[in-house]
């Protein structure tokens, strides 16, 4: 465990360096967040997984913080980011200190890499996207690592062989150089899940840091104790896991949201209809039907109450949630 207190930005009521782990609930010392990438609004699904994250932060009288993870600029967009927190707000959420957008951090991200690379631990990467997807089917016949891993073609290149890669032109990605070792990580809900670890990018080619690490830095000097996410991220854990490892930092506790689906069985998507609040407002839907509908999905109340969010703080047990993905079906009796 390292001594991160001079690195943490956010202290939760002056205990958020105590350094404690955070499976203890009930400690004042937890720190829970919603970490949204402002790339369009905010649907059902990513708002019910926004009120678990609160809920359960806020359960434990806990802090709780919102970042957006604006790291890619193609993507990103500062008015999804403005919308997103404003409807966050509209169902009945808060959170503590300013929100911290990850697009001026690079500096931060790129810190942690060099921490690495300064251990070895870190390679340059030429090939592109379609060589990895085409070596990685090619290892599938012969495999010699956890399926769909990184085969390692670029990890002992000799010093010429980097030379002439360098000399072609395409720049490089940076890799974590790993043992393929399996990582594993506590849920909220008391299960231990593990998964195996290959040598993931640390830096894009175009110099973007990877979300892996863009994510562990900021959970250590956030002192978040607690995630909370869709469980379509519950892969990227292990990766985490290790980075947090390597970096000396302290490992929160997950809790990994099973998603919301359409009823054809996709992650929910514009597509379904009426999946964001802006869209159901349009349709006259009010913000307590939302809530109610998110409450229900939790199993936290019956289709007939009315709820509100501090009603749902008191009924909040992580061991209690659902633990199937929640179809959606649009249809407007369901609102009324
Ligand atoms: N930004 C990610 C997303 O919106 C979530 C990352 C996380 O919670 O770790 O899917």
């Amino acid at each position: 465990m390292a001594a991160t207190g001079a690195l943490t930005d956010f202290v939760n009521n002056g205990t958020g360096m105590s350094g404690e782990r955070s499976g203890d609930r009930n400690t004042s010392a937890v720190v829970g967040r919603f970490a949204p990438s402002p790339t369009g609004d905010l649907h059902l699904g990513n708002l019910r997984t926004a009120v678990v994250a609160w809920l359960s932060a806020r359960s434990q009288g806990g802090g709780f913080i919102v970042r957006m993870e604006d790291l890619d600029p193609v993507t990103a967009d500062p008015a999804a980011a403005d919308r997103q927190l404003a409807d966050l707000t509209a169902i009945g959420l808060d959170w503590d200190g300013e929100v911290v957008f990850q697009s001026g951090r690079f500096d931060l991200y790129d810190a942690a890499v060099a921490t690495l690379s300064a251990r070895d631990l870190v390679y340059e990467c030429f090939c592109s996207r379609r060589q990895v997807r085409e070596q990685i089917a090619a290892a599938a016949a012969a495999p010699h690592g956890p399926p769909g891993a990184y085969p390692g073609t670029c990890r002992d290149l000799d010093h010429q062989q980097r030379a002439d890669r360098r000399a072609s032109g395409r720049p490089a990605a940076l890799r974590l150089r790993t043992d393929n070792g399996v990582f594993a990580f506590d849920e909220l809900t008391g299960d231990r899940h593990d998964g195996s670890v290959d040598d993931f990018v640390l830096r894009r080619n175009d110099g973007t840091p990877s979300y892996n690490v863009a994510v562990v830095v900021d959970d250590e000097r956030q002192g978040v104790t607690e995630v909370v996410r869709g469980d379509d991220l519950r892969p990227s854990t292990p990766r985490q896991v290790l980075l947090q490892e390597l970096l000396g930092f302290r490992s929160p506790v997950y809790l990994h949201v099973p998603l919301v689906l359409g009823d054809d069985g996709e992650r929910l998507a514009k597509r379904h209809g009426a999946v964001t609040l802006a869209d159901l407002r349009a349709e006259d839907v009010s913000i307590g039907a939302v809530l109610r509908w998110i409450a229900v999905s939790l199993d936290l109340a019956a289709a007939t109450d009315t709820v509100t969010i501090e009603q749902l703080v008191d009924r909040f047990d992580p061991t209690r949630l659902p633990n199937a993905p929640r179809t959606f079906r649009h249809s407007h009796h369901q609102w009324q």
